[in-house]
């Protein structure tokens, strides 16, 4: 499998478990097909299905596969029916096979609740009682060999919030992929940086500030270190809820962009917006419209690099539920 990224396409590739595009690979010969990861996100995303358990040879139908505490205390992958019968090793190593289609990848969407694909409150099995706390053998690895990559549950794609900080996260690796095959630099590693400052500054403001200080003392020497030093930390900062007070700030340091632009009687407006949108009145979309609007009247070099008013695709919506 591939997951080459072409600048010149519009489609992000995204890794996801294969039963959630409706393809019938599950123990019981079954999928889980997803409406919105099929409909709404296929028509930005470039899925690429896997199934680690077709993969290692598991037929379709097949006895199930659960997470279990043996006596040693490790967690292992084994028949429902037979906790003789161990897939940890094969699930890892088949994990491990697939690096080279995965590490150009901009996101994954795993299948919540599997003990092969799960990310985080699989049930582990004991002799007494099963605990959520375990995590799917191969999304483990992948968390493992890439900490930075955005990964998902479609469970908690329902959750707007959720999504919004996921598609997000999708979309600002898939500009530091592009970013990165049009040839690392130091300028570029700015520039970045600087297009990203006031999405950064939503999620975690602190991670602004020691990012650029990272950026500042990076020369020709150190780049591609600082390169990937920068890519974990900037990827750990956008995991980071963007409160609604943090979308304040933001917005009130945009506004200060327009002071010299703007009738007093739009500031005002402009400034109530905002308000509206604080006390959750309006949605985050409705200010950002606005300036918007504003910005298209009364064009700014800076802004108009920012990816904070454009970070996807405006037909997701997903501004208009935070
Ligand atoms: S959850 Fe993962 S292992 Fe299970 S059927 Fe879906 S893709 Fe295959």
């Amino acid at each position: 499998m591939q997951a080459d990224l072409n600048p010149a396409t519009s489609l992000i590739p995204i890794g996801i478990s294969s039963c959630l595009l409706g393809e019938r690979v599950r123990y019981d010969g079954g999928h889980k097909s997803h409406s919105y990861v099929m409909h709404t996100l296929g028509e930005h995303f470039d899925f690429k299905p896997f199934c680690p358990e077709v993969a290692i040879g598991l037929g379709v139908p097949r006895k199930p596969i659960r997470l279990w505490r043996n006596a040693k205390n490790e967690t292992r992958c084994v028949s429902v029916d037979n906790s003789n019968l161990d897939f940890t090793d094969r699930l890892q190593d088949c994990s491990d096979d697939q690096l080279s289609w995965l590490s150009n990848l901009c996101g994954y969407i795993v299948k919540k609740d599997s003990p092969t694909c799960g990310m985080e409150r699989v049930k582990v099995w004991d002799d007494i009682m099963p605990k959520r706390e375990g995590v799917g053998v191969y999304a483990k690895r992948l968390i493992e060999k890439f900490p930075y990559l955005p990964i998902e549950e479609e469970g908690r794609l329902g959750d707007s919030i959720l999504r919004e900080n996921f598609i997000q996260r999708v979309f600002a690796i898939h500009r530091w992929h592009l970013f990165k095959a049009a040839g690392l630099s130091v300028s570029g590693l700015i520039d970045f940086h600087a297009s990203h400052k006031l999405i950064l500054m939503s999620h975690d403001q602190s991670s602004y500030g020691k990012l650029g200080q990272l950026v500042a003392g990076t020369t020709k020497e150190n780049l591609r270190k600082n390169s990937e030093i920068y890519l974990l930390n900037f990827m750990s900062a956008l995991k980071k809820r963007a409160t609604r007070g943090n979308q304040v700030n933001v917005l009130q340091h945009i506004h200060g962009y327009l002071k010299n632009s703007l009738h007093a009687d739009d500031k005002e407006e402009l400034l109530q917006t905002i308000e509206n949108y604080r006390i959750g009145h309006v949605p985050l979309i409705v200010p950002i419209t606005l300036l918007n609007h504003y910005f298209r009247k009364y064009p700014n070099t800076y802004i108009a690099k920012s990816w904070y008013m454009k970070p996807y695709p405006l037909e997701l919506c997903l501004q208009n539920r935070i």
